[in-house]
């Protein structure tokens, strides 16, 4: 599942070829993905420009000439698509249409980018750009991870008193938005706290020490993307899907990777979903 730094990938890998184009045409194949298409969809979409290409959280905001903002949730499964335009080195052919090519952009420079998702749990909606944090998947998430309103002192606060274990306290989209599942195992193994600790148990400059380990621990995960992008070996043109090196995530069984311990990697389940961590590392 795409979290923060995959997203960010595939907007960075998008925007050459959609910012300052124009939307020849867009093919809508079926009425919706999780939820329905916004109404008329292909119209609105069709001869309006691209201005800018942004994130939110786990969304991509397209800016368009309309004054309407077209988001894009890459749900579960949902891939982007370049073909029919160089990017770096690499020229992309326009494949066969697939079954789960839900959406078609045909940019004004001939780029074809194609929203594939046989999950179905992607999203899209337009929104009015100038009320655009209004939106209902939009208003209540907390700041972006890396942006400046996430500091020391507002984690701190957000975490005083709270009865939930860690990791679900940073789950949280309104305390901070766009972490998930792998990074935030990744986030507490480097920060040597179990992922079970109550968050309101964990001293201040414990939490406080979470700030730059978070801000890190994504930052490495987007510049791995960037080199993806600039390497690009993905020859259908596939964004954001790259290969990564987790220290816990995924990693049961396996020796923890900090110097000089020798615990196996242990998974427990929290909320769901699993929790990896080092027993030795992690208290
Ligand atoms: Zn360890």
């Amino acid at each position: 599942m795409p979290e923060l730094p995959e997203v960010e990938t595939v907007r960075a890998g998008l925007a050459p070829v959609m910012e300052g184009q124009v939307i020849a045409r867009a093919d809508v194949n079926r009425p919706d993905l999780r939820w329905p298409f916004p109404e008329n969809m292909a119209d609105r979409l069709t001869g309006a420009t691209i201005t800018r290409l942004r994130r939110r959280s786990k969304y991509i905001l397209a800016d368009l000439s309309t004054e309407e903002t077209l988001l894009i949730h890459l749900g579960m499964s949902g891939r982007m698509l370049i073909s029919g335009h160089t990017v770096g080195d690499f020229h992309h052919p326009h494949p066969v249409p697939a079954k789960h090519d839900h959406v078609v952009f045909h940019m004004g420079n001939d780029a074809r980018i194609t929203f594939n998702d046989a999950r179905r749990f992607g999203a899209m909606d337009l929104l009015p750009t100038a009320s655009d944090s209004d939106h209902w998947l939009i208003r209540d998430l907390g700041p972006e991870p890396l942006g400046n309103a996430f500091d020391e002192d507002y984690l701190v606060a957000k975490l005083k008193g709270k009865n939930t274990p860690i990791k679900t306290a940073l789950l949280d989209q309104r305390i901070v938005s766009g972490l998930g599942n792998i990074y935030v195992c990744e986030v507490l193994h480097r920060a040597g706290i179990h992922p079970a600790r109550k968050a309101g148990r964990i001293s201040a400059a414990r939490v406080a020490k979470l700030v730059p380990i978070i801000r890190d621990v994504l930052s490495e995960a987007i510049a791995a993307g960037g080199s993806s992008l600039r390497d690009y070996k993905q020859t259908d043109g596939e964004l954001g899907y790259f290969q990564h090196t987790f220290r816990v995530y995924d990693q049961e069984g396996k020796i923890c990777a900090t110097p000089d311990c020798t615990r196996q990697i242990s998974r427990i389940v929290q909320g769901g979903r699993s929790s990896f961590f080092c027993p030795q590392c992690q208290r």
